[in-house]
């Protein structure tokens, strides 16, 4: 899912590209309203009320002009007329600064279920929040693509083949990484680290104590 972030704050805006790019979500950066005005069509969009250029809500009204893309104001004004006006004018949510950038997920994707009810292919169907298609080796979650590196598109895929079922590590490991792999499988950990957080609360990567691990699908 391709989101456009409009902020000048460097150090606030490098930790949110880096955070939800770590949770799959591909991020372009802009930081003034005219940049994200010109900027390609995104699937969301996160504007911060204090750009150098223009007023954010500026940017939001805009936008909401011109189409229907979510959009989250994120703003370090407490200021309750703000959080008004950004919903009067079409924002889809308001997040105030400090924030952390689970929270903003949180937000996210709540606002993405509000707006765009899962339209997965019936083939590729595995539960009503979670799609994988498996020609394309795409993954959705709630109807938007999850960016996925190829082994954790393999681990889903595998453990999505049957969801509830115990797959041991050694399992797992000959099937996504390497057939006879004796070695340490520190590297499966990571992996389920990472797909636990990009697919948020669509799946679970269960851990089964001693034995190894099972998709249970919500
Ligand atoms: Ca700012």
């Amino acid at each position: 899912m391709r989101v456009l972030l409009v902020e000048d704050d460097e150090p606030i805006a490098e930790s949110l590209t880096r955070g939800l790019s770590r949770y799959g979500f591909d991020v372009e950066w802009v930081r003034t309203g005219t940049e994200a005005l010109a900027a390609e069509p995104t699937d969301m969009v996160l504007v911060d009320l204090g750009l150098p250029d223009m007023d954010g809500l500026d940017v939001c009204r805009e936008l909401r002009a011109r189409g229907d893309v979510p959009i989250i104001v994120i703003s370090a004004r407490a200021d309750e007329t703000d959080r008004v006006v950004g919903l009067e004018i079409g924002a889809d949510d308001y997040v105030s600064k400090p924030f952390g950038v689970r929270e903003v997920i949180a937000r996210m994707r709540a606002v993405m279920r509000r707006v765009r009810p899962a339209t997965a292919q019936p083939d590729a169907t595995v539960s009503s929040r979670l799609t994988i298609d498996r020609r394309g080796r795409r993954v959705y979650v709630d109807g938007v693509e999850i960016t996925l590196t190829p082994k954790e598109y393999d681990l889903l895929a595998f453990l999505a083949e049957a969801p509830d079922a115990v797959f041991t590590r050694e399992q797992i490991m000959e099937a996504v990484w390497d057939a006879n792999w004796f070695g340490p499988t520190k590297t499966l950990d990571v992996h389920v680290g990472a797909l636990r957080r990009k697919l948020g609360d669509a799946a679970t990567v269960e851990t089964v104590r001693g034995v190894g691990f099972r998709l249970v699908l919500t």
